[in-house]
C-alpha cells in the first residue's frame, strides 16, 4: 500500500536504511502538497526507490516511520503491533497475580512511534505524542481490547499532542470506564488517578529500582524525595525501613503518597511521614545525618537539549545538597529521566557533586529503565532513565 508521497534528499535515506524511525525536515527534497499532518505518507529515496510508511508531522521531525516496507497501516497492522507488544510483556512475566501495572507500549521500543500505553489492571490508559497516532486513536482502543484482560481504555492526550488547535485532543475513555483505579506491583497496591495525574497516572518505569530500593531498606531512615504518588517510600516500607520522610512540592502528590501508604500499611503508619515543600529548601533546611537513605528522582530537568546545560548545574546542585547532609553509611540512590542528558553526562553532574561535598563515594549500581521500557536498537534516543545507587561514607 503506498500513500502520498515524501521524497527525500540524495543521501538522505542512508539512516533509514539503518532503520532510525524518524525523517527530519530538513531531509525532505519534495512532498505532495496535499499532505495535511497527520496524514499517513509513503517516503521514497531521492532515486524512487520506496523506504516505508509512516505518519507526517509538521515540526524537526516530518515523517515518523511505521513500516520500512510497503504494509499497509490498518486496523490489522495496529492489531499485530500491539500483539507483539503483549507477546513480549508476557515472555517478561509482567501478568501476574501480585503484578498487573505495566509499559505495554513504549513508542520506537514498540516499533509505534508516537504511542505509549500503560496497563493499570483491566485498563489501559494511551497517549499520542503524534498527530497521526492521534488520528488512529479509535482503532487502536479498539485493537487494544483485543487483548486478554483489557476492558477499558482511558486516552489522554490534552498535555502530550504538539498544540495546534485543529487537533482536538482529548481526555476520555474511549472504551468502557472506571472499573477500579488500583493497580498492583509486586504485591503492592497503588491508587493510580489517570484521570488528574501526570503522565499516565504512574511511573511504572521505576519498578525494578523500587524493588532494589526495598532491599537496602531495613532499619533504614529515608528520605524519598520527589516522591509523587510515594512508589518508593511504600517499597522503603515494606523493606522494614525505620523511618520514611516523602516530599514533594505538589500537595496533590503528597496526598496521594499518604494514600497510597494507608493502602498498605495500617491507617496512617508511624514511620511515615510526608511533606509538601520544595525539594532545595528542604535539603537546605534539613538536619546533618538525618538520613542514611535518600532517593533524588526529580523531573526532567531538561526537556529538550536547548536546557541540558542548566539541567546538569540542577543534577550537581541538588545531589551535592543531598551527599553534604547524608550520615556515613548512608546509601544514595540518585536519577535523571531526561532524555537529552546521557549517561556520561548524567554521572559527571554526580561525580562533581560528590568532590564537592569532599565525601568518600562509591557507585554499587547503575541502574536504567526496565524491560517493558525496550529501547529499540536503530533508535538509541529511546534511552532516557538513568539511576546511580551509591554508597557514602
Ligand atoms: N519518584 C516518583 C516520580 C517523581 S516525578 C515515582 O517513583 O513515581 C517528579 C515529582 O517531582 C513530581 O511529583 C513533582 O510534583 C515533583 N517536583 C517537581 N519540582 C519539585 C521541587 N522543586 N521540589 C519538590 N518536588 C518537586
Amino acid at each position: 500500500m503506498t500513500y502520498k508521497t515524501v521524497t527525500l534528499k540524495r543521501g538522505k535515506e542512508e539512516s533509514l536504511e539503518r532503520f532510525h524511525p524518524w525523517v527530519f525536515s530538513g531531509a525532505i527534497a519534495a512532498a505532495d502538497d496535499t499532505i495535511e499532518e497527520g496524514d499517513l505518507v509513503s517516503v521514497y529515496s531521492h532515486d524512487g526507490k520506496l523506504i516505508g510508511n509512516g505518519h507526517s508531522q509538521i515540526g524537526s521531525i516530518a515523517v515518523r516511520m511505521l513500516t520500512f516496507d510497503d504494509t499497509a497501516i490498518d486496523e490489522a497492522f495496529y492489531r499485530q503491533r500491539l500483539q507483539d507488544a503483549y507477546k513480549m510483556r508476557q515472555a517478561l512475566g509482567l501478568q501476574r497475580e501480585d503484578n498487573n501495572a505495566y509499559r505495554l507500549v513504549h513508542g520506537e521500543g514498540d516499533f509505534l512511534p508516537g504511542l505509549v500505553v500503560d496497563i493499570y489492571g483491566p485498563t489501559a490508559v494511551m497517549q499520542a505524542h503524534s498527530p497521526g497516532m492521534h488520528f488512529a486513536r479509535d482503532i487502536i482502543a479498539q485493537s487494544l481490547t483485543t487483548l486478554p484482560g483489557i476492558r477499558n481504555v482511558y486516552y489522554k492526550s490534552e498535555t502530550t499532542l504538539p498544540y495546534k488547535a485543529h487537533l482536538d485532543p482529548m481526555n476520555d475513555y474511549i472504551i468502557g470506564g472506571m472499573e477500579t483505579d488500583e493497580a498492583l506491583e509486586n504485591g503492592l497496591r497503588f491508587h493510580v488517578d489517570w484521570l488528574k495525574g501526570q503522565k499516565t497516572g504512574f511511573f511504572v518505569d521505576q519498578r525494578e529500582n523500587r524493588r532494589l530500593l526495598e532491599h537496602y531498606s531495613k532499619g533504614r531512615k529515608v528520605l524519598n524525595m520527589f516522591c509523587y504518588t510515594g512508589g518508593f517510600s511504600v517499597y522503603a516500607l515494606r523493606g522494614g525501613a525505620q523511618q520514611v520522610h516523602s516530599v514533594d512540592s505538589s500537595a496533590k502528590a503528597v496526598r496521594l503518597t499518604d494514600d497510597n501508604v494507608a493502602l498498605n500499611f495500617d491507617a496512617g503508619d508511624y514511620r511515615h511521614q510526608s511533606f509538601a515543600e520544595d525539594a532545595f529548601k528542604f535539603l537546605d533546611n534539613m538536619e546533618k545525618d538525618a538520613y542514611d537513605l535518600i532517593i533524588l528522582d526529580p523531573p526532567a530537568f531538561a526537556k529538550h537539549k536547548s536546557a541540558l546545560r542548566n539541567a546538569l548545574v540542577g543534577y550537581r546542585r541538588l545531589n551535592a545538597k543531598a551527599l553534604e547532609k547524608i550520615a556515613p553509611g548512608s546509601i544514595l540512590f540518585t536519577f535523571s529521566c531526561s532524555q537529552a542528558v546521557n549517561k556520561e553526562q548524567f554521572r559527571l553532574a554526580v561525580f562533581s557533586a560528590a568532590a564537592q561535598s569532599r565525601r568518600k563515594v562509591r557507585i554499587l549500581h547503575q541502574l536504567t529503565q526496565p524491560a517493558d521500557h525496550p529501547i529499540n536498537i536503530y533508535h538509541p534516543e529511546g534511552e532516557y532513565l538513568k539511576g546511580l545507587v551509591l554508597y557514602v561514607e
